[in-house]
């Protein structure tokens, strides 16, 4: 039997805290595999992806730019992956005539709603606002309309962002409202009927000090309820400037890690059947944090 193959495709890719999550992961349950990252150039991961059936890897994660280019390349999508319109996860299974195929998948919709039922938030019916309109909120919002809440109001600060994403996710869930809310001064009326505030935007990544202080500054934190929850899905620091303002006002917050640890977990359990190693893959990732790699 030959080591399986795991790994990350991404530009860049070096940041990745995956690899250390998953390798943990089959060294505790004694599995014969690695998981590499690798540095896929946008315009080659056509070819990385035929590399993927040419060298029998077992599986890939994909992070920016990739989720949403790589689903023409794929032979099938789960309905999550359909319904986000992006995939993070790709099985690599062969079929009974010998022919690798490659299904698409997104986890990071059931990263969210898990990191959040972790911490004990009870989903069902709740009123969500969710910051940004990217790939992070639009698996945001598929995993909270998919876990019953029962409004999720999406607030970019390029409105026509905000509004396809509603116009494109609505249909799957006639359960859940999702509009769409200015990224403005207005945001204080939201937040003030918000159970739960997802921020899924990169405006604090790699951002100044000046910068940050200035994007947390204009957020009207203090007129969440004071039962809500604040999550923020950026995980660098764990303590980000929104959790710690959160926190200040006596909210409760959940840090970003749950989210890739989940996502993680789930693209785990696909790949090889067996549940995750929860604990271990936890701890590994608050190695990986406390020392990234070079
Ligand atoms: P995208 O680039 O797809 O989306 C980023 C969003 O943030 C866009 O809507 C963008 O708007 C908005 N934005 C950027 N700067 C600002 C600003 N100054 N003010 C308001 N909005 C802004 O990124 P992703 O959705 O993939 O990632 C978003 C965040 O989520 C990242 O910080 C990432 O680290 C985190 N993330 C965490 C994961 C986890 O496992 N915990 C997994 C994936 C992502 P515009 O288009 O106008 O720039």
């Amino acid at each position: 039997m030959t080591t399986q193959v795991f790994g990350i495709f991404g530009w860049p890719v070096g940041h990745s805290l995956s690899p250390a999550m998953h390798n943990a992961a089959f060294a505790e349950l004694g599995i014969d595999a690695r998981y590499l990252p690798f540095a896929v150039r946008p315009e080659h991961l056509k070819d990385a992806l035929c590399g993927v059936r040419a060298l029998g890897i077992s599986g890939i994660n994909l992070t920016l730019p990739h989720k949403q280019r790589a689903i023409a390349e794929l032979d099938s999508l789960s309905p999550d992956a359909a319904a986000v319109g992006a995939v993070n996860t790709i099985a690599a299974r062969t079929d009974a005539t010998g022919v690798i195929r490659l299904e698409g998948h997104n986890t990071d919709a059931n990263g969210v709603v898990e990191a959040l039922r972790e911490a004990g938030a009870e989903l069902r019916n709740m009123r969500v606002v969710v910051l940004g309109a990217g790939g992070a909120a639009r698996a945001a919002v598929v995993g909270l309309a998919t876990a019953g809440a029962a409004q999720i109001t999406v607030a970019a600060r390029q409105s026509a962002q905000a509004a396809e994403l509603v116009h494109q996710l609505q249909p799957h869930f006639p359960t859940a409202v999702v509009v769409a809310a200015p990224f403005d001064g207005t945001l204080s009326t939201v937040f003030s009927a918000a159970d739960l505030l997802i921020h899924a935007t990169s405006a604090t990544l790699a951002a100044d000090a000046t910068t940050t202080a200035a994007f947390v500054a204009a957020l009207p934190l203090h007129c969440l309820p004071k039962n809500a929850i604040v999550n923020d899905l950026v995980y660098t620091p764990r303590q980000t400037s929104i959790l710690l303002a959160a926190n200040a006002l006596g909210l409760r917050t959940v840090d970003g890690l749950g989210m890739l640890l989940h996502q993680g977990a789930a693209a785990f359990e696909l790949w090889t059947g067996h549940p995750a190693p929860l604990r271990v893959m936890r701890q590994a990732l608050f190695e990986a944090l406390a020392h990234p790699p070079a």
